[in-house]
């Protein structure tokens, strides 16, 4: 028995265009799980990896940075793909700024995408979930769920809720055979890093605070999701998984 097969597993992953979200959709199709896409951008790279695989990808095109696709997004992926398994809560933006100018819009976009979405889109897998008795919520939280950071407010508060979101839905799924857990990645090169990394004396702070000496890979994520996503995380619910090469233990 292979306790991390996914094959016959369907998965829905936001965000998948790019970055973590592409590598997490890759990871769990390697392991057998066929795809949904979801999100703003049409994920073209994204599905023809997938495709290469042999497993099956549809892209969804939605805009999560306000709930109403929610539902459309759920009933378009068991539609076309038959059923759904896993839900990956990947899509999110950060905006950073100084205290004193810090706008509503900065709080805003980045609290309805990073939290309001990622609740309301679970609430509805989570029905279906519950029903089935089975089924797996990953939410993509951050180091930013344990420390405060630098300029990014919102950001800190959103990650921080989806700690606490994935803490509370791993409590009352339970019983339903349903599965809430995160993966909180460290520093990882993607659009998300850029400004980080373009400045060189942040970069080099960065680096010397990571024990493993590297920024991590898309790729790093993956394994860790498709664990979750499996057999083999079956008795583990409400974890927040820090994949951070080390930054949280130093
Ligand atoms: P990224 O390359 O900027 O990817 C973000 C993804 O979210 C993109 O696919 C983006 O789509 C999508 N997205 C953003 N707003 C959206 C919206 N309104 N509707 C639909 N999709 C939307 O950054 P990433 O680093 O891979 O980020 C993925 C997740 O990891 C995020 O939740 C981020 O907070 C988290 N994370 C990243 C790091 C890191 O070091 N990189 C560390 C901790 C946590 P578009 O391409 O269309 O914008």
């Amino acid at each position: 028995m292979n306790l991390f097969d996914l094959h016959g597993r369907v998965a829905m992953v936001t965000g998948a265009n790019t970055g973590i979200g592409r590598a997490i959709a890759v990871g769990l199709a390697e392991a057998g799980a066929d795809v949904a896409l979801v999100g703003r951008t049409a994920p073209t790279e994204t599905l023809a990896q997938i495709s290469h695989l042999g497993r099956r990808a549809i892209a969804i095109d939605a805009d999560l940075a306000s709930i109403e696709p929610v539902n459309r997004i759920v009933d378009e992926t068991i539609s076309k793909l038959g059923r759904l398994d896993i839900l990956v809560n990947n899509a999110g933006i950060i905006r950073r700024n100084d205290l004193a100018v810090f706008t509503e819009d900065d709080w805003d976009s980045v609290i309805d995408t990073n939290l309001k979405t990622v609740f309301f889109l679970s609430q509805r897998a989570a029905r279906y979930f519950v029903a089935n008795r089975s089924g797996k919520i990953i939410n993509i939280a951050s180091l930013l769920s344990f420390q405060g950071g630098i300029r990014v407010p919102s950001y800190a508060a959103a990650k921080s809720g989806v700690a606490g979101v994935t803490r509370a839905l791993a409590n009352e799924l339970a019983p339903s055979n349903v599965q809430v857990n995160a993966i909180a990645p460290g520093y990882i090169v993607t659009n998300n890093t850029d400004a980080l990394r373009a400045d060189e004396t942040r970069n080099r702070q960065i680096l010397e605070r990571i024990p493993t000496g590297r920024w991590g890979r898309p790729e790093d994520i993956a394994g860790a999701v498709v664990f979750l996503a499996s057999a083999a995380a079956d008795y583990v619910t409400g974890q927040v998984l820090a994949v951070d090469g080390g930054w949280l233990s130093r």
